[in-house]
């Protein structure tokens, strides 16, 4: 129950870009009950507090004068419901692949397009993490958190939580005051498989395969992945490094009439989704290298830390990007991962 505070810890092995900074204070929190500690040592000490869990959506630029606390609370719960769906719950310091893998070996479908991406259950409501046309806003029925500012515990439902597209209110309006302990999904016992989404009919054409069985699924979307994107423990990075940009429809014509080739997506409320890598592209960014920093050779939206680099390093690609970005196209790079201190 009691939690150990220790100072000068490097952050090292707990973010996936493996950004060499130092943490002042340090804690590895495994239950919800320790959150009070947390709370009162951040005042009396007068410092910030910075929850993580696996630190793959994080850039670190310096040393954190701050208390940093790596969430490891576990647990899983699964109930049938009347109505034929699935309540699942899950500590938020649950690892989100073997999660994921774990719901659909019980028989509990809903997330198999959200397979292979990294991090943490508590973590994943941040950004509203989605993939292949799946986003964790669809299936997530409420999260427990605890007010850093209260010092309460408190529930938000979905609509509460005020999900956008990779955004949520804990991201935008409140970042770092909830510290979120257990996320809830509502599940069903159908499988419904969401197919129409970037490559996987052209991979099950492939494979010969009809209609997938919930695993063979998320093992496809599990090999695309593996094919795409470099792998933290080989090549730091932390995913797409930009969101891809939502601009309204008259504007995303008037491109497309200039640039017959541009990537883009209508969406129903008269704005259009650009494909981000498709806009860097276009600058021959892909596979440029500064020192130890880059953008990957297979992707134009990830940028990797070959070894020694600093967030520095990566924030000076990202800028230069979004100046070329800005000039040829007019549209701004928002960047997705969360930079600190
Ligand atoms: P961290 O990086 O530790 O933290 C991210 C943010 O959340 C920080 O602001 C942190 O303070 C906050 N936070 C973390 N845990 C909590 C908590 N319990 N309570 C309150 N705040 C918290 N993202 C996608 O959306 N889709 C993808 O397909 C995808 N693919 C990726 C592929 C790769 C190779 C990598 C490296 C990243 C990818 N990401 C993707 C980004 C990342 O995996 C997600 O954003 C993930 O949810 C981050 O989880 P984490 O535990 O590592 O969070
Ligand atoms: P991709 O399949 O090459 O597609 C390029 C972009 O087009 C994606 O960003 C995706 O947008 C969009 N897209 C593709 N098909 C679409 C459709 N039918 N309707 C609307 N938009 C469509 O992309 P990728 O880079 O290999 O990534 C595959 C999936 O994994 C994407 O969903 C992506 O978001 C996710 N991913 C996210 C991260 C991250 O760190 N955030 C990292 C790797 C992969 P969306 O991004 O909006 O889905």
């Amino acid at each position: 129950m009691t939690i150990e505070f220790q100072e000068n810890i490097s952050l090292k092995p707990y973010n996936s870009f493996g950004f060499d900074v130092s943490a002042r204070y340090f804690a590895v929190l495994d239950n919800a009950g320790q959150l009070p500690a947390i709370r009162d040592f951040s005042q009396q000490n007068r410092v910030s507090v910075l929850f993580i869990g696996g630190g793959s959506n994080l850039v670190l630029t310096a040393d954190l004068d701050q208390l940093v606390v790596v969430n490891q609370i576990q647990g899983l719960q699964m109930q049938d419901n009347p109505d034929g769906s699935v309540s699942v719950t899950a500590g938020a310091g649950e690892e989100w692949h073997p999660f994921v893998r774990w719901t659909l070996q019980q028989g509990a479908y809903g997330l198999e397009n959200l397979s292979l991406i990294p991090g943490t259950v508590g973590a994943a409501p941040i950004q509203n993490i989605g993939a292949y046309g799946v986003e964790i806003k669809d299936r997530l029925s409420f999260l427990d958190a605890f007010d850093l500012e209260t010092g309460e515990s408190v529930v938000f439902t979905a609509d509460e939580c005020q999900f956008g597209y990779r955004d949520s209110l804990f991201k935008s309006r409140f970042p770092g005051r909830y510290l979120i302990t257990a996320v809830t999904f509502t599940l069903s016992r159908e499988f419904k498989p969401v197919l129409h989404y970037g490559g996987i009919d052209e991979q099950l054409r492939q494979r010969n395969i009809d209609f997938p069985e919930p695993l063979q699924l998320s093992d496809l979307i599990s090999d695309i992945r593996n094919t795409k994107l470099p792998q933290p423990a080989q090549i730091g990075n932390a995913g797409s490094f930009f969101k891809n940009p939502v601009i309204p429809v008259d504007q995303a014509e008037k491109l497309k009439h200039e640039y017959p080739n541009l990537v883009l997506f209508a969406d129903k409320s008269g704005y259009c989704k650009l494909a981000a890598g498709w806009l860097i592209d276009q600058q021959g960014w892909k596979g440029h290298r500064q020192g130890d920093a880059g953008v990957y050779a297979k992707q134009a939206l990830v940028l990797v830390n070959y070894g020694a680099a600093s967030g520095v390093d990566i924030l000076e690609i990202a800028g230069a990007i979004q100046a070329d970005v800005y000039q040829q196209f007019g549209v701004m790079l928002e960047i997705e991962p969360r930079c600190y201190p």
